[in-house]
């Protein structure tokens, strides 16, 4: 059961649409106070104007000349399809050690009003600190 961050009534599951099936997992949504939860994916990582880690979501991540030899590449689908399109750039999560392709810029590249988190989301796996 969820609750409702706003007034701790139990949340209903809503069907989604179209976009939120792709973005989330699950909506759910407060029969009284209509306030909605939305139970994110990784895949929503892929989506937005920055870079961000395709695993951890952190937006600090840094772009390669090219590629390490060390670190490992995080492919899949998704990132095959991204580098169909072209224009693809290759970055690295310290975080996670990994290195992918993506063509969309870092976040200190685009000025926005408010900066976003530079924490990842998600602790790495092991819980040590980032080795580079
Ligand atoms: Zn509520
Ligand atoms: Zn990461």
């Amino acid at each position: 059961m969820v609750k409702c961050g706003q007034c701790g009534g139990e949340l209903r599951r809503v069907h989604r649409t179209f976009f939120e099936h792709l973005n989330y997992m699950a909506v759910y949504e407060c029969p009284k106070c209509k306030r909605r939860e939305f139970a994110s994916r990784r895949f929503r990582y892929h989506l937005g104007p920055a870079c961000r880690c395709p695993l951890c979501g952190t937006y600090t991540v840094v772009r390669l000349k090219e590629r390490d030899r060390i670190d490992r590449i995080h492919s899949g689908f998704l990132i095959w399809l991204k580098r169909l399109a072209g224009g693809s750039r290759l970055y690295h999560c310290r975080w996670c050690r990994i290195q992918f392709f993506d063509r969309r810029k870092l976040v200190s590249e685009i000025s926005t009003p408010k900066a976003p988190p530079t924490r990842p989301e998600v602790k790495p796996p092991d819980g040590t600190e980032p080795g580079r």
